[in-house]
């Protein structure tokens, strides 16, 4: 029952369907399980446009895109394409569309930098991500080949599209809220998944949902145990969250290939995690301290990312960055025997390799090195969390993220400005801070000698080891 009321207190959806209604709707998308594991996706475009724009579009963890591995278009005349930056649906004689079939073999391979579109769970249940289908009209297709990746401050139009899934037989789960046969609703914002199995709704402390029947005992152990310490820490270090309790699915990929995959995303009030690989069936010390690594990353963002979010794309360093540093801290925190200072070089080193000479942070994206927002946003932080403590001593990790935080809460979003104005207040150093705002903006002419500028700056002790930057140890400086 609690479940049903923090629950239905966040419903963002439509869950009736109302048809003398529809005439508001530009598009409406219908999904429809099909035999042999696939789905028929029903665009029906109301709207009169001959191109159509799918508004997010990353790609693989390739960069290739996924939708020409996972779509085909069975309407005749009609294409999916890739332009520029985005797939478009188009017409071949420059027709306006009407109705068109896609026929989905679901995609599960996590994406870069996007939702899942497809998360399977070992007793034949998934979840679709609804962001998937959002279509904007757009006048050519020289015109969706010029837009960015980010089109959220394009002129695109965000039409009305209202999104129907129908699995007749089994039970669906949005927003926490139950239903059967099919479900509909409005989407709006960044969209969310709709679960469509046979698991029962667990709930702890800690969150909702639906943990896949298949994990390995150890990782459910670490979900029951290690999740409700590290989300207790984080409120007690960054304050309230926005959300109330959070729902989760978590969902277990199988033991078919080799090594191990840990991936996850986060959105409204939702935590999304794919675990997958032979070697976790057996618990490591190493593969238990990516698991509350990777626990403690997707949960911080529920404050960096959802309590306050970035305002623009290019300010992705800021959330990411954040879920970085606080998962190195909060594991840190909650297990003996973690190596932090591993975990920190690591982040320098990957820093380094994807930030050369020249190149803004902002833009890694748009250069294909989206983990740089990661790494080198993480070591922003370090550089920030030793400037809190150079000017009391008694500041821990979690300190600079939490001012952040409250001086943001009100706002919600936290750009670039917001955290050089605090960086610069933290360090007393307005010149420093003006030095990492071209490290993001312009991109730094010599990133190494920018990053021993800035951690001599504020205390962080590190090497030129010639190859690269080491971060040297409290107390290691005598071996040096
Ligand atoms: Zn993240």
């Amino acid at each position: 029952m609690q479940l049903v009321r923090w629950l239905a207190a966040l419903a963002v959806l439509v869950l009736a369907p109302v048809p003398q209604a529809m005439a508001k709707y530009a598009v409406q998308v219908t999904l429809t399980r099909a035999p042999e594991g696939d789905w028929l996706v029903d665009y029906r475009f109301v709207r009169r446009s001959p191109v159509w724009v799918l508004m997010r579009s990353n790609g693989d963890l390739e960069g290739k895109p996924w939708r020409p591995q996972s779509w085909t278009v069975e309407t005749p005349g009609v294409r999916l394409d890739r332009v520029g930056n985005h797939d478009i649906l188009a017409s071949d004689s420059g027709a306006a569309l009407d109705r068109v079939r896609i026929r989905m073999r679901p995609y599960v391979r996590p994406l870069m930098g996007d939702y899942t579109p497809v998360l399977t769970f070992s007793d034949g249940g998934l979840a679709l991500f609804t962001g998937h289908f959002r279509v904007s009209p757009i006048a050519s297709r020289a015109a969706a080949a010029a837009l960015p990746i980010d089109i959220g401050n394009t002129d695109v139009e965000e039409v009305n599209e209202y999104f129907t899934l129908k699995d007749p037989g089994r039970s669906l789960l949005v927003s926490g809220r139950a239903a059967s046969n099919s479900v509909a609703m409005a989407l709006r914002g960044d969209g969310l998944y709709v679960y469509s199995g046979s698991s029962k709704v667990i709930e702890n402390e800690a969150f909702a949902g639906v943990v896949d029947p298949g994990l390995p005992d150890w990782v459910r152990g670490e979900l029951d145990g290690f999740t409700p310490r590290l989300m207790r820490l984080y409120a007690d270090r960054l304050g309230r969250m926005r959300l109330g309790r959070p729902m989760a699915l978590i969902a277990w990929q199988g033991a078919d290939h080799p090594g191990s995959s840990l991936a996850g995303s986060v959105l409204e009030a939702m935590v999304v995690m794919q675990i997958s690989g032979e070697e976790v069936l057996k618990t490591s010390p190493a593969l238990l301290a990516r698991l509350r690594w990777f626990l403690g990353h997707e949960s911080a963002h529920f404050w960096m990312g959802q309590t306050v979010s970035y305002a623009r794309r290019n300010d992705t360093w800021i959330t990411e960055g954040a879920a970085q540093i606080l998962a190195i801290r909060g594991t840190q925190a909650l297990a003996d025997d973690y190596d932090a200072d591993a975990a920190l070089q690591d982040e320098l080193d990957a820093c380094l390799a994807t930030t050369g000479a020249g190149e803004p942070l902002e833009k890694a994206e748009e250069r294909g090195e989206f983990r740089a927002h990661y790494s080198c946003g993480a070591m922003l932080y370090l550089a920030a969390e030793a400037a809190e403590r150079r000017a009391d001593a008694a500041a821990d990790g979690f300190r600079f993220v939490r001012r952040l935080i409250d001086d943001r809460r009100e706002a919600g979003t936290v750009a670039a400005d917001d955290w050089l104005r605090l960086f610069a207040a933290a360090s007393g150093d307005a010149a420093l801070a003006g030095d990492v705002r071209r490290f993001v903006e312009q991109g730094s002419p010599d990133p190494r000698a920018f990053w021993k500028r800035l951690f001599g700056a504020v205390g962080v002790a590190v090497a030129d080891k010639g190859e690269g930057l080491r971060l040297v140890k409290p107390g290691e400086e005598a071996k040096e």
